[in-house]
């Protein structure tokens, strides 16, 4: 398995909340594209397996015309083996998804939607600086079913200063109405380098505290499960046959190709970092240099990834891998912490897995530092 990641480096405003790559300067998208288009063609030998998956992320890559979709799409089918049944995802924002644009995606290949909601509220989306209205987004919604986009995911945020309990037990009801095939659900974090990082920085924001947002998560657990998704990556929830296959990827450790500013390639003994920055990222693809920088994952590396990873999801942390594939005996050199999990109901063993409980979700993140090796 295989997948391309491809960097759609703009956004029609800043969210005050996030710290992806992008740029509110729009005026570069045609440059932008046939950069890409050339990373695309020097890059065509990274992977040797066929793509399953293609996944346009950003930044907003609905934002770009659906003729230069149509160019990025064509010059992934020139250079590169995509499989007939690939899955090609598109992240999109509501305000930029018209009847028109859904059938011009669909008519471009691309297959499934990640669709940036996240709230049907007015208060709270122009509190994180959305660009688009809780009307905007339950007609986007309405229009993405009308135009027969089956597969689409539902990406929402919760703890929140202002997002009461009320408030998001009726967000959650909400989107469960629109039958959604996925929903990805993130605690709001407050990232140094954006406007909520500063407002706390100066003492002008307060994040929600642990407690309420751990009940947000707790309510969003049951009210999906119960709703029969499965809960298959801490933050991520699908109807049967409907993971993400892309992100799955990912979790699995699969390699892929990142192109573009800020993208990231794996392939399993490296990591390449592209340079996070459009003008450079332009200049230097158009000198035919792709600027990244390169990092050797080491042994402690490649275990802490693992673990990092593994433990967020339902099919949990193989130990019998660890310890085949990278020589390193979990059970036995956490012996008593992994006992106390047990007892203490946050995790279970498997088949030689180890497997968080609806419990230990909550605690993934602490559980996973604790088990890692020294770096
Ligand atoms: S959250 Fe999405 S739309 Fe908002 S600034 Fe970040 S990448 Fe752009």
């Amino acid at each position: 398995m295989a997948g391309l990641y491809l960097h759609i480096p703009f956004c029609k405003q800043a969210c005050y909340y996030c710290d992806f790559h992008f740029s509110t300067d729009n005026r570069s998208h045609r440059e932008m594209c046939e950069a890409l288009v050339l990373e695309l063609q020097l890059q065509k030998n990274y992977l040797d397996k066929p793509l399953q998956t293609i996944y346009l992320g950003g930044g907003t890559p609905s934002l770009l015309h659906p003729k230069e979709l149509d160019l990025l799409l064509n010059a992934i089918r020139t250079h590169y083996k995509v499989t007939p049944t690939a899955e090609i995802t598109l992240e999109a924002n509501p305000d930029d998804l018209t009847r028109e644009k859904l059938s011009e995606l669909r008519l471009a290949g691309v297959n499934r939607l990640s669709i940036g909601i996240q709230s049907f509220t007015n208060d709270i989306l122009r509190f994180l600086h959305r660009a688009h209205d809780a009307n905007a987004a339950r007609q986007c919604l309405e229009d993405t079913r009308a135009t027969g986009f089956d597969n689409f995911s539902i990406d929402l945020i919760y703890g929140i200063p202002g997002l009461t309990k009320k408030i998001w037990e009726e967000t959650l009801v909400e989107a469960l109405g629109y039958e959604p095939k996925h929903i990805s659900s993130y605690a709001l974090t407050i990232e140094d380098r954006t406007v909520f990082g500063h407002r706390h920085k100066r003492g002008k924001l307060h994040p929600m505290e642990e407690g309420p947002a751990a009940l947000q998560f707790e309510f969003l657990m049951d009210i999906l499960v119960e709703a029969g998704y499965e809960h298959y990556e801490i933050s991520n929830f699908c109807k049967p046959g409907y993971h993400s296959k892309h992100n799955s990827s990912y979790w699995r450790r699969s390699p892929y190709l990142g192109i573009g500013p800020s993208a990231h390639s794996y392939n399993q003994s490296s990591r390449q970092f592209n340079v996070r920055n459009n003008a450079l990222y332009i200049r230097s693809i158009k000198e035919g240099t792709i600027p990244f920088e390169m990092e050797i994952l080491t042994r402690e590396n490649k275990i802490n990834e693992y673990i990092l990873t593994t433990l967020r999801t339902s099919w949990g942390c193989d130990m019998n891998f660890l310890k085949s594939e990278l020589n390193e005996d979990l059970l036995q050199r956490h012996e008593q912490y992994i006992s106390r999990l047990m007892v203490q109901s946050l995790a279970v063993i498997q088949d030689g897995t180890l497997k968080l409980t609806r419990n230990g979700k909550l605690f993934a993140d602490k559980i996973a530092e604790d088990l890692m090796v020294p770096a």
